[in-house]
This record gives C-alpha cells, sequence and structure tokens, in this order.
C-alpha cells in the first residue's frame, strides 16, 4: 500500500461556532491528533492538563519560545497560546493526521511557515455561525454569562469573523452531525491528495 504523510488540518473561528466541537469529535474517533496547545490561561472548572491544555506559567511560556519548541504563538484576550511543535511534526511524518484548534494570528503564522513538511501537510478551514442571531443565540445559551460578557464576546467573534476569506475552507455551522459530515469529508479528500502520498 502506499504510505502517505499527515493532514495538519487548521481549524479556526469565532467561539460559538463549535469549532472545538468538530476537532474534538475527529480525535476521539481516531481519526487524526488533536494538538494538545499550550496556554497561560488559568484552567476553567473541568479542565484537564495534558488533556485540554498544556497549562502553563508565562516563565515556562517564555522559555519554550526561547527553546524554539513553538511552531506558532499569539496572544488571545490576554493569554498567550501556542503550538508546540513535538505535537505536530513527528504525527505528520509518519501519516497520522493531526487537528488543531487555533485563532487567526496562528493560523496565520503556520500558513507563513517555511517548512516544506507543513505546506504539504496543510488544510485550513474557517467555521462560522449561518447567522448573527444564531451566534447570539449559541454565546447567550452557554450559560451563566450575564449580558455584558455576552456583548463583548459577540464583538470579538464579528471581528474574528472578517478573517475568513484568509482561508482555503469555509464551514457555515448547520446541524451538529452535517456540520461533522462536511467536515469529514474534507479530511477524506485530504488523504487523497497525490502530493501527501510518499
Ligand atoms: P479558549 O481559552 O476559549 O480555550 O481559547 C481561546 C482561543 O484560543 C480560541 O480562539 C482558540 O482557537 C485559541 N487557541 C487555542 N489553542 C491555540 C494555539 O495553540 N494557538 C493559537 N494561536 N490559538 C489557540
Amino acid at each position: 500500500m502506499t504510505k502517505r504523510t499527515g493532514i495538519l488540518l487548521l481549524v479556526s473561528g469565532p467561539s460559538g461556532s463549535g469549532k472545538t466541537t468538530l476537532c474534538r469529535r475527529l480525535a476521539d474517533e481516531g481519526e487524526a491528533h488533536y494538538s494538545i496547545s499550550c496556554t497561560t490561561r488559568k484552567p476553567r472548572e473541568g479542565e484537564i492538563d495534558g488533556r485540554d491544555y498544556h497549562f502553563l506559567t508565562k516563565e515556562d511560556f517564555q522559555r519554550r519560545i526561547a527553546n524554539d519548541e513553538m511552531l506558532e504563538h499569539a496572544e488571545v484576550h490576554g493569554n498567550h497560546y501556542g503550538t508546540l511543535k513535538s505535537e505536530v511534526l513527528e504525527y505528520l511524518s509518519e501519516g497520522t493526521d493531526v487537528v488543531m484548534d487555533i485563532d487567526v494570528q496562528g493560523a496565520a503564522q503556520v500558513r507563513d511557515c517555511a517548512d516544506a513538511e507543513i505546506k504539504t501537510a496543510l488544510i485550513d478551514l474557517f467555521v462560522m455561525p449561518p447567522s448573527k442571531e444564531e451566534l447570539r443565540a449559541r454565546l447567550t445559551g452557554r450559560g451563566t454569562d450575564d449580558a455584558e460578557v455576552i456583548t463583548l464576546r459577540m464583538n470579538n467573534s464579528l471581528m474574528e469573523m472578517e478573517h475568513w476569506p484568509e482561508y482555503t475552507y469555509r464551514l457555515i455551522s448547520a446541524t451538529r452531525e452535517e456540520d461533522y459530515l462536511n467536515f469529514k469529508s474534507l479530511v477524506l479528500a485530504g488523504r487523497m491528495r497525490i502530493s501527501r502520498l510518499k
């Protein structure tokens, strides 16, 4: 059988777009490795170090940048986020697909990366809600946040959404099942790409 190198699937989109659910499901079904990001933000209730994120101090985060361990990093909402090379490179060369939940700044850095292996591997997708009304409904439906927090998130999301034309693929979110079917189709098509065959 012909062997191939892995796909690096970058998934961005505003909170409320459903991108994290898509990425996690792909990994849970054994279709890809979920790249666990580093962050300096505090864990939310229920989040586990090493499963949801590598929760680092600011000093540790800076040290990893200085040691050239990060593929990309960015500041999002006042906290630092970054991807370790060790979460990505070996997986790709052994033919395992990698999925990353990443903000628009980080995605731009990976897209601009000169590494030929990354360039071959890359598929970038922007997930967005179908309308402003639906976005508001999803952000409101999340839980206990007050109106001010929802307005802030809404404004952040609308700003983030302006970046969709920078991506190769866009998914306008419908139902969870439809979204996953479309998402999976993108992965399946990516696996047939001849330039990734060894
Ligand atoms: P949250 O704190 O809600 O988990 O994530 C906040 C934002 O950080 C989301 O837009 C998410 O996509 C982004 N993010 C998560 N991991 C990374 C990463 O490794 N690098 C970058 N650049 N952004 C990330």
